[in-house]
């Protein structure tokens, strides 16, 4: 039975609620998690992922408290290389056109490594992410910057989280979705929740908003996003409709960030609606930089290798959905064919197979089948042969003379079979959020002063990501800001 009572409330119950959950009972706080989802969808966004996570570090002397389980073996095969603070920095400054909003991306990146290894002393365990390195003569190299994933990715991540809040005397309650704040006008008190469809206040010191963005929403992200959008998949999660975003908006906090932007990929074109657990990410289509992409009209209509994946596919999705249709088919031949990502082979696909490139086209279905041969014919053309074709490195192999460039991987489509494989736009998550105080998870109203008792992390914090952004950055920042909040949450701090 819920009681009417905890120091600390988390609303949420993913990655960002429970390291505030975790990091509120290591404070000292009696706990309570409320998610509105039920247990067998429960776990928000943060299930859907592979567990990826960026963090800053400067040699594998930081990872052996991350991975303290790595063999002999492995530490003499794996070269993990260094991803520094200057380097995050870099990359999120870059990502976002330098609007990241200067304090938060500090507490991000400064704090990123220390509190992976505070999960990892926590109880969660960690492996190298194969997927994000290439071998060479020597060794297995890491690129991107990403070089660890959860055990047992996302799933693992929270089911792990979860027992640990549990075992530590935390209680976790599903079905249960939190309506409004309690909220005397100086202060927040608590909240109001429907669970199991019963209605109860629920009183404590602090309330810990970490329930999500608008992304499953089709009416704000028409809203806010603009036209089009209402169309498009979501990738994850049906539960993250903005209410968190709406209650605190309803007390006065003050909004910040990008609330037109979003993280959004190339995603199967008949993907379902929402996520869907069985398949999680697989529905993404992400080696498109090995590949070109075309349009309707048969047109390439983006640099597709214009640096590594990590830096492109958040915002491709956005380039997907403007096209004439909202759909595009990455279209790759025998040379790439072997190197496509394991999500290609899944059997929820839309693909189609050709023995020759006339064949291809008209097989395309919706695309100017002209236009696509000519297009072809023009790319080829413009292929240089100026660097050693390498896919795990930026290589520099280009087109030249083209409209539209390819500034790496640039290869000849000319050998059969050739495969092509239509994506639409699938929505990750919203950037738009709420504005906290950046040393205590504060949430902050619209005079720039602390909504007492009320906390924010995860994908409801605002001003950190804008346009774009580099792969593995959500888990970090709602680990980040989660502990953050958790933590002040349970003091009191504003
Ligand atoms: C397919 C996919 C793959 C991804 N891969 C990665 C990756 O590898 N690395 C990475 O860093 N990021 C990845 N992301 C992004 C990442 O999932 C998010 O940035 C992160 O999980 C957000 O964590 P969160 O705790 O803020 O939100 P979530 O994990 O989405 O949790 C929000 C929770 O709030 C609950 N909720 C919503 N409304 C209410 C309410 N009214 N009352 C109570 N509870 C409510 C939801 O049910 C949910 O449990 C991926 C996302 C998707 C969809």
């Amino acid at each position: 039975m819920l009681e009417g009572k905890a120091d600390v409330v988390v609303v949420g119950g993913g990655n960002a609620a429970f390291c505030a959950a975790l990091a509120a009972q290591e404070a000292g706080a009696k706990v309570m998690v409320l998610e509105r989802a039920p247990v067998e969808e429960s776990g928000g966004n943060t299930r859907f992922t592979s567990g990826s996570m960026r963090f800053a570090f400067d040699g594998f002397e930081d990872l052996m408290p991350i991975m303290p389980d790595l063999s002999e073996h492995e530490r003499a095969t794996l070269d993990f290389g260094a991803y520094t603070a200057d380097d995050f920095f870099d990359d999120m400054f870059r990502a976002t056109n330098y609007r990241t909003d200067p304090a938060l991306c500090e507490r991000l990146v400064t704090q990123s490594l220390e509190t992976m290894q505070w999960l990892a002393r926590r109880g969660v365990r960690f492996l190298p992410k194969l997927s994000q390195s290439y071998r060479d003569s020597e060794k297995i190299r890491f690129t991107g910057g990403v070089v660890v994933e959860a055990s047992g990715g996302g799933d693992g991540l929270v089911t792990r989280q979860t027992e640990l809040l549990i075992a530590g005397g935390g209680e976790v309650h599903y079905n249960a979705k939190v309506l409004s704040l309690l909220f005397d006008g100086v202060r927040v008190n608590g909240v109001k929740v429907r669970v199991d469809g019963e209605l109860r206040d629920i009183h404590a010191k602090s309330v810990v908003l970490a329930c999500g963005g608008f992304e499953a929403n089709s009416e704000w992200r028409a809203r806010y996003l603009g036209p089009g959008w209402d169309l498009v998949k979501v990738r994850g999660t049906r539960f993250n409709s903005g209410d968190g975003l709406r209650m605190a908006l309803e007390i006065g906090a003050s909004p910040f960030g990008n609330w037109t932007g979003c993280h959004s990929v190339g995603w199967d074109a008949n993907a379902p609606e929402f996520g869907d657990l069985e398949v999680g990410a697989l529905f993404q289509k992400h080696s498109y930089p090995i590949g070109i992409m075309i349009n309707a009209n048969g047109r390439r209509f983006v640099d597709e290798g214009a640096d590594l994946r990590q830096f492109t596919y958040a915002k491709y999705g956005r380039v997907v959905m403007e096209q004439p249709g909202q759909f595009a088919w990455q279209v790759f031949d025998s040379k790439t064919i072997k190197l496509l990502r394991p999500e290609y082979r899944i059997r929820k696909v839309t693909k189609v197979s050709a023995g020759s490139i006339g064949e291809l086209a008209a097989k395309l279905e919706g695309v100017d089948a002209a236009g696509f041969l000519d297009e072809v014919k023009a790319y080829n053309c413009a292929v240089m042969n100026n660097a050693p074709f390498h896919p795990g490195i930026r290589d520099g192999r280009r087109t030249e003379g083209l409209a539209i460039p390819k500034s790496n991987w640039a290869n000849t489509i000319d050998e059969p079979p050739f495969e092509a494989y239509q994506v639409g736009c699938g929505i990750t998550f919203t950037f738009g959020g709420l504005r906290i105080n950046p040393e205590t998870g504060c949430v902050l109203d619209t005079d720039m002063a602390p909504l007492h008792g009320l906390y924010a992390a995860g994908e409801m914090v605002g001003g950190l990501f804008y346009f774009n952004y580099p792969g593995g950055t959500g888990l970090m920042s709602g680990a980040v800001f989660g502990r953050l909040a958790g933590t002040s949450a349970a003091r009191g701090e504003a």
